[in-house]
């Protein structure tokens, strides 16, 4: 039975990266019928604050990954097993396989004359009781990790030193409870970030000392930006929740992350995750950084979003609307509005004008489109549209007629009716707009444009 986890710890916004190893994870449950465990790693008091764990919880469940599955067990919170952490190491003193210590950084620089060597076994068979607990790596040979993502890894045991599992006042460290957690929960496999490869050697030796079988382990590649720095949540946008809040569609979210590190093994990209799940295998993720490329992310979500059904489009964009706002017009314009954005929260800027009594009038728009002959385009529709056919097409060859009779191209006549109807240069098809938008308040939009030129 896969017993996988996701681990994390509460100690900032929910990385990215965090949400890709989580998905990694949530396939392997799903595909098999197994179990997701959340953990969350708590025990450094002083890092983690209560927000962040929501945050982790909130976020995971956006990109489909809750407790409304079936394959979703937890969350768990590590702290709660502190007790377990300490008991494996008692057991591990009285196995022999760790001892007391109580040497300080200093103890160690003294006698070994560097600060970078490491622990130099002083205490080994001192026989203490009380200290520190540190954990006996064998003197020889090599531990090997065999990882399905890294292949099989080497590390010299001399190259190790004794490790401390439990510190001087008591409390458990990460290496520790991280293995603990992972033999008390049954964990089958650990699929995490690569930056902890290197705890792996050690972890694998507690694993054995404490007498049960280690995981299959796999290190999932870094994630880097375009200078392919490792992504970092001082430099890069990190949370996933900052791309939730910027109208990301989840679905999209989640088809982007996946293939950060892994594929499909065909040129596939947009693929649903019910497509996606059932062929993810830890054998075909990558070893080299995965590249999160913003660009391709956006248009992911273009491709999402154009492929909503209407209403269901219509519904998606509810949140991004002001409540105010009447919803049987936003539904008029609503198949246009899909064709153009990228990002959800694109669509306020391009309905606004529909529903402000004033368009918000960007300065820059205005200042490109209200050039010298402005004013007598605007007056020459003004009258046009008093009159004529209601229509988008019949708006267009009325203001094509208007344009002509000035010398000017319909491109260069549209400028300042649309800023004058919308505020912008840029937005949805002109004529579409004027047509919901209305005869009277149409009228009013150039008049008003009129005055403030004059
Ligand atoms: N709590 C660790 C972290 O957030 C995860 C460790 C693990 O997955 O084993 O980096």
């Amino acid at each position: 039975m896969t017993r996988v986890r996701f681990a994390p710890s509460p100690t900032g916004m929910f990385h990215v990266g965090g949400a890709r190893s989580a998905l990694f994870n949530w396939a392997l449950a799903e595909q098999s019928g197994g179990t997701f465990v959340l953990r969350i790693e708590d025990t450094d008091a002083a890092r983690n604050r209560p927000e962040w764990t929501e945050g982790i919880i909130s976020a995971l469940a956006w990109i489909g990954i809750s407790g409304d599955s079936p394959y979703f067990e937890g969350p768990y919170f590590q702290s709660a097993y502190e007790q377990a952490h300490r008991e494996a190491a008692v057991k591990l003193l009285k196995d022999g396989r760790a001892y007391y210590c109580t040497c300080t950084r200093d103890d160690v620089k003294a006698r070994t004359g560097s600060e970078h060597q490491g622990y130099d076994g002083y205490c080994r068979d001192r026989g203490l009781t009380e200290g520190a607990v540190r954990f006996r790596t064998p003197d020889e040979g090599v531990t090997v990790v065999d990882d399905k993502v890294r292949g099989r890894v080497e590390f010299p045991n001399a190259a190790m030193e004794d490790f401390v599992i439990v510190r001087g006042d008591g409390s458990p460290l990460f290496v520790l409870a991280n293995v603990v957690d992972d033999m008390e929960m049954r964990i089958t496999e650990v699929v995490r970030a690569e930056e902890h490869l290197s705890n792996t050697p050690k972890q694998q030796l507690l694993w054995e000392a404490l007498g049960a079988q280690p995981p299959v382990w796999a290190h999932v590649p870094v994630i880097v930006n375009e200078k392919r720095q490792k992504l970092s949540k001082r430099r890069d946008k990190v949370a996933l929740e900052s791309y939730r809040d910027e109208g990301y569609l989840a679905e999209a979210m989640v088809n982007y992350l996946m293939l950060l590190g892994w594929g499909p093994g065909d040129d596939r990209e947009i693929m649903p995750w019910s497509e996606m799940m059932p062929l993810f295998r830890l054998e075909d993720v990558n070893q080299s950084p995965a590249f999160f490329d913003e660009k391709k992310l956006r248009a992911f979500n273009g491709e999402y979003i154009r492929a909503l059904p209407l209403d269901v489009f219509i519904a998606r964009c509810d949140p991004w609307l002001d409540p105010s706002w009447d919803r049987g017009l936003f539904a008029k314009v609503a198949e246009l509005v899909q064709t153009r954005v990228a990002l959800l929260s694109e669509v306020t800027a391009n309905v606004d004008f529909l529903f402000l009594e004033e368009p918000v009038f960007d300065q820059a728009s205005w200042d490109k489109a209200m050039k010298p002959g402005a004013a007598e385009i605007l007056s020459g529709y003004a009258e046009r549209l008093e009159s004529v056919s209601w229509d988008p097409e019949s708006l267009k060859v009325a203001l094509e007629e208007v344009g002509t009779a000035h010398g000017l191209k319909l491109g260069k006549a549209q400028a300042p009716v649309r800023v004058s109807i919308t505020g912008r240069t840029v937005g949805l098809p002109l004529f579409e707009s004027i047509a919901v938008l209305g005869r009277e308040r149409s009228l009013d939009r150039l008049r008003a444009t009129l005055a403030k030129l004059s």
